[in-house]
């Protein structure tokens, strides 16, 4: 994008067309979008500036340099850590479409304890959720309630990812663009729910025609222990399958992704989406995929600042990066987000 040849007026607008596109920026939108209060692009400042000037000065060689200057500051602005937008209550502005209440649908030998169980809830709600329900026969197909949202019930995390706990879990809606592994294990936070639904439709919007993505586990709705994890406690962390070339083996679980299957245009830019707004802490990235991505960005115009702020390698241990090494991730990534303001004992 950057390496375009910027000589001629029609350019521009096609410049600021795939710039759009390509770094997912409403750049013409006339409200800011959340987590940028106020800001408003140099990009578009110079455009409106530039419609009336001549074209020579417009595209002088210096102005050239400017532009992009300017538009490398856009595409890759330097990430930073922003708190959640909160009203003067203390209420998330954010708006999600997000759940009222959860269905699942009873599989071959499921009981009803089988399900309760599950989705970590009591049989005093589930028989209030479904009261003409005969739980002794269950059938396969069959719709159950497994979780209503309580209005004034904030999902709380308490404590670190490793030990914690999470309170009113809410569940991340089923979409038709991606696929969720396990329903009942991805309870999270308002806000890890929140921004993996705008990750996940961002993505769609820019690849419909796919892969499709696969979520894997977010937390149990009261969070806690999970197996295999050691974290995915708190309602903060959230796997996600890497975009691949080829279609994976099932839909059912995640499978490591060959280097050579990687669509790694599609996941670096699930990367710079997710790291848009600042509310993402560390994502951990196996070190052969990084790798794969900073040579993307770095074709990309990504600058120096950029790539050591974001990318771990090539160094081995960095303490800054955001995104990090960690075994056995070459299936997925795993997101974790920072703390919420609502959130308890969370370390900082
Ligand atoms: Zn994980």
């Amino acid at each position: 994008m950057i390496g375009l040849q910027i000589g001629r007026i029609h350019t521009l607008s096609k410049l600021v067309l795939s710039l759009g596109i390509a770094a997912g920026i409403g750049i013409w939108t006339p409200q800011p979008a959340y987590g940028q209060a106020g800001s408003s692009s140099p990009l578009s400042s110079l455009i409106h500036r530039g419609t009336s000037v001549p074209v020579y000065e417009i595209f002088g060689s210096d102005m050239s340099q400017l532009l992009r200057q300017r538009l490398e500051r856009v595409l890759w602005r330097q990430p930073v850590r922003t708190d959640w937008p909160l009203d003067a209550q203390g209420n998330p502005i954010v708006e999600t479409r997000r759940l009222d209440t959860l269905i699942h649908v009873v599989k071959p030998g499921q009981t009803a304890d089988r399900i309760r169980t599950m989705y970590r809830t009591t049989w005093s709600r589930l028989r209030s959720w479904n009261p003409d329900v005969d739980f002794r026969s269950l059938e396969t197909g069959q719709t159950l309630v497994v979780w209503k949202r309580q209005p004034d019930a904030m999902p709380t995390s308490h404590g670190a990812p490793q030990w914690g706990h999470l309170d009113h879990g809410e569940p991340l809606p089923p979409g038709d663009t991606y696929e969720i592994i396990h329903p009942h294990r991805a309870f999270g936070t308002y806000y890890t729910i929140s921004e993996t639904r705008r990750t996940l439709r961002t993505y769609a919007r820019r690849f419909p025609e796919g892969p499709r993505l696969l979520v894997g586990d977010i937390s149990f709705r009261t969070g806690r222990s999970i197996h295999p994890h050691k974290s995915h406690r708190t309602g903060r962390d959230v796997d996600i399958t890497y975009p691949r070339e080829d279609e994976p083996p099932s839909w059912k679980r995640f499978y490591d992704v060959p280097l050579w299957k990687l669509d790694v245009p599609k996941t670096l830019f699930l990367v710079r989406t997710l790291l848009k707004y600042g509310y993402v802490q560390y994502i951990f990235i196996d070190r052969r995929i990084q790798r794969r991505l900073h040579e993307r960005a770095r074709d990309m115009g990504a600058p120096d600042a950029w790539l050591d702020a974001v990318f771990e390698y090539p160094e081995w241990d960095s303490h800054d990066s955001i995104v990090r090494h960690s075994p056995g991730h070459l299936s997925h990534m795993h997101i974790r987000f920072w703390c919420q303001p609502t959130d308890r004992r969370c370390p900082r």
